[in-house]
């Protein structure tokens, strides 16, 4: 099947860029790298990281077989935010869970691409142990950003990133060769100095890790980040250093739907949010990446907004 056709099918799942990588094993340094940031403890309590490491280093131990890596970014630029006076929430979440959202659309085309080409084909999105930025940046959809990003050429860092894996050889893509500005925008704002100038965010000081993926109480180090003036205003994720980036003005907003702001969260409060139950939690963040943080870590993070 061509390359071409593939790509365009892919693209029509409302995606904003597919870019083709031959698979193999990652290069050694971006292997390194990631060794030494789980040795240096920057993974914090995702241990995941840990033993998805090796793993990581060949998307054979995904798929076995694979021929192709396709990178696929959709983008999340959403067209209304919530009021800046109001609690933090990650614009990433603003919508439904982006994990069934790209699943429920790549999987159709996936199923008649398979049923027209055959070979064994494998949608990954996230919870995969694949190094998807290093995909990315080989597949020449986007290149790292010093906050970490891939910046998606037109679309900025606003975006999910997915791969589909397929036995099938592709002629791969050119890699991408670009750099982001190298402003520092990211690192000045970053309330707690969590990324580094090489682009590692050491998840222990950083607002996402600690009101999304943190499980149980605060360490005392923890507690004092999020005593600080942006931490008692973050209810759910953080997009600072997203936010300042210029990679990421005048882009467009997502066209996909599902990602936009649910009206029930553009009035959300503090005062609300401290009051839910487990039934009010559940049905208000059905469907939504919130519900990652569970009841209980959502009410942590509700008690400690000021
Ligand atoms: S998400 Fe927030 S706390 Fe984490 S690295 Fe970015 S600016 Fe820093
Ligand atoms: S804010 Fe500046 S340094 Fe940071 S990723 Fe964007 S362009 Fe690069």
């Amino acid at each position: 099947m061509d390359k071409e056709v593939v790509r365009l099918r892919i693209l029509a799942s409302g995606c904003v860029a597919a870019g083709f990588a031959a698979a193999g094993p990652v290069d050694e340094d971006v292997a390194t790298r990631l060794d030494e940031w789980v040795a240096r403890g920057e993974n914090a309590g995702m241990e995941y990281m840990r033993r998805h490491a090796l793993l990581k280093r060949d998307p054979g131990n995904v798929l076995p077989g694979v021929r192709t890596v396709i990178s696929v970014a959709f983008s999340f630029n959403p067209p209304r935010r919530r009021d800046p006076y109001l609690p933090v929430i990650a614009a990433y979440a603003y919508g439904d869970d982006y994990h069934d959202v790209i699943r429920a659309r790549l999987a159709p085309v996936v199923e008649s691409l398979k049923n027209e080409a055959g070979g064994e084909w494998r949608i990954c999105i996230d919870s995969a142990p694949l190094a998807e930025r290093y995909w990315a940046v080989k597949g020449g959809i986007g290149h790292i950003g010093r906050n970490g990003m891939v910046i998606v050429d037109g679309y900025g860092s606003l975006v999910f990133l997915a791969e589909i894996l397929s036995t099938l050889p592709f002629a791969p893509d050119a890699p991408s060769e670009k750099r982001c500005m190298e402003c520092g925008a990211c690192l000045k704002a970053c309330p707690n100095h969590a990324l580094s100038p090489e682009g590692t965010v050491d998840c222990r000081r950083c607002l996402s890790y600690l009101t999304i993926e943190h499980k149980g109480e605060w360490s005392d180090a923890m507690t004092e980040a999020m005593h600080a003036e942006a931490g008692r205003h973050t209810l759910f994720g953080c997009d600072q250093c997203l936010t300042v980036c210029p990679h990421n003005r005048s882009i467009p907003d997502t066209t996909v739907n599902e990602f936009h702001l649910r009206p029930s969260y553009s009035s959300l409060t503090k005062e609300r949010s401290v009051m839910f139950s487990g039934e009010e939690f559940s049905s208000i963040f059905k469907g939504s990446a919130i519900k990652r943080a569970k009841l209980s870590g959502f009410l942590r993070n509700a008690r400690n907004l000021s």
